[in-house]
């Protein structure tokens, strides 16, 4: 066993013993943003409670900007460093994913909490055989969630796609801007017939990095099955391999910001990828065995699209490390009432999780269904619309023609031996959330 242990967990200052981990109150598995948050939060609850995160990669992998609502860390324990996190976010929602894990890891370091990164848990024997005694383990390694799999068995309550998008990312040789929504944007989507969004990034090195997004159907998503995010199709590289009403519409656009935004797109830089966005959630969200209580939380729990996910996990995080803080310091008898979204035998601290989870996680479906008909409602309307003589934003017949003039793309084209289609890759689930 100290075998198995060491070698998981390294032998560098921070490595720990078996007689340590005979004393973890509580397991965090994944260190993203929600695992993280959560066991800072019971940390600030209850001091004296021994918390271990274990963290598969080295570093944490992702750079998004994420739109966070001050609202979702309502309810979170005092900290200057979530007070000034709460100020930031209500100054800029905006905020990177890995600005929020670097002020959580180091405040982790602060209290006393133990991560251990390169850990990767790939079984439940692992698990097993790793951390025999703890009695709460909580599953936050998001979509893909070995302990919803591992542990839970895997059974959803739902699990729906609502929309699939072609993702284009590319660059821009010095600034640019991104089109105005109502006077730009919205008469070229009705050339383009489909809906479009655009995030902007900013310059650095003289490049702006720009992410187009086309909501297109699903057999037109099927089409691209090729493009996934390890392996991007790239135009003009593999036009051959891009369905042609998709790369006429990518042309567009992109012409249209060449026109009115002046855009130089760097050569070779344009990279198309296929998003699902799902709404998801597990059958259950706590379940009892002899001598612990496993909990999902974040990702791993549910996911709903439409950039509400992290803000919905940081909430769930805070009432788990409240009730797991209540059930550390009471103990419990584990005869809950609630039995829907639990598995086992659980306490009532636990039993009120899973119901909080579940109060939240209906709502959020509904909504994400809503915006999921508003975006279908608008590309029906913009289909209709492009008809009427009388329309209030629309480009003249000129402007037209010169959007669909085909150069912004072109460039030298390297003859290129014609390479064996990969096989299908299914896209990663953590990409659906967006
Ligand atoms: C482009 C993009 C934009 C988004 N924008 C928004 C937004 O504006 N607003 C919003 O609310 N949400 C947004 N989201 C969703 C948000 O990023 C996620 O909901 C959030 O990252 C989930 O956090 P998490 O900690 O639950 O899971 P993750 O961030 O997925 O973290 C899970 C962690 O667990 C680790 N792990 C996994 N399995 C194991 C294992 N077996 N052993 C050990 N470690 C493991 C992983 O390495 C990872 O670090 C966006 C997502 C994307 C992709």
């Amino acid at each position: 066993l100290f075998g198995t242990f060491a070698k998981l967990t390294g032998t560098g200052p921070s490595a720990i013993n078996v007689d340590e981990e005979r004393e973890i109150d509580v397991l965090v598995v994944g260190g993203g943003p929600v695992g993280l948050w959560t066991a800072v939060q019971i940390k600030i609850n209850r001091p004296s409670t021994k918390i271990i995160i274990v963290e598969k990669h080295p570093e944490y992998k992702r750079g998004h900007i994420v739109s966070l609502d001050p609202q979702s860390l309502y309810g979170a324990a005092h900290h200057p460093v979530i007070e000034q996190l709460a100020k930031d976010v209500t100054e800029n929602n905006n905020i990177r994913t890995n600005d929020i894990e670097q002020r959580l890891v180091t405040l982790c370091g602060e209290l006393g909490i133990l991560i251990k990164k390169n850990c990767f848990l790939e079984t439940r024997t692992q698990l097993e055989e790793m951390f025999p005694f703890v009695p709460v383990v909580i599953g936050a390694d998001g979509s893909h969630s070995m302990i919803r799999k591992r542990v839970f068995g895997g059974q959803m309550r739902y699990y729906e796609y609502l929309q699939f998008i072609v993702e284009v990312k590319y660059e821009v040789s010095g600034t640019t801007r991104p089109f105005n929504m109502v006077t730009e944007a919205y008469p070229t989507m009705k050339v383009m017939g489909c809906i479009a969004t655009e995030h902007v990034g900013k310059e650095k090195e003289g490049v702006t990095p720009v992410t187009l997004r086309l909501f297109v159907d699903e057999k037109t998503l099927e089409t691209l099955s090729e493009a996934t995010f390890k392996n991007p199709l790239c135009l003009p590289r593999d036009e051959f391999r891009v369905n042609e009403q998709v790369q006429a519409k990518i042309k567009l656009w992109l012409q249209a910001k060449k026109l009115y935004c002046n855009e130089q797109v760097v050569p070779d830089s344009i990279k198309i990828t296929t998003t699902k966005l799902a709404a998801y959630a597990s059958q259950a969200f706590i379940r009892g065995e002899e001598n612990t209580h496993f909990c999902l939380v974040g990702d791993a729990a549910f996911g709903v699209p439409f950039f509400r996910s992290l803000n919905n996990g940081l909430l769930c995080g805070t009432e788990l490390a409240k009730e797991t803080s209540n059930y550390l310091n009471e103990g419990g008898i584990r005869q809950s009432r609630y039995t829907d979204s639990v598995q086992g035998q659980v306490t009532e601290h636990f039993a009120s999780y899973a119901r909080y989870v579940k109060g939240m996680a209906w709502p959020e479906r509904a909504l994400a269904r809503t915006k999921s008909v508003g975006v279908t409602s608008l590309e029906k309307w913009t289909a209709v619309i492009v008809i009427v003589p009388w329309q209030v934003f629309k480009w003249s017949y000129d402007d037209v023609q010169r959007m669909r003039a085909d150069d912004v793309i072109e460039q030298e084209v390297v003859e290129e031996e014609i390479v064996e289609v990969p096989e299908l890759l299914s896209v990663p689930l953590d990409e659906t959330l967006l």
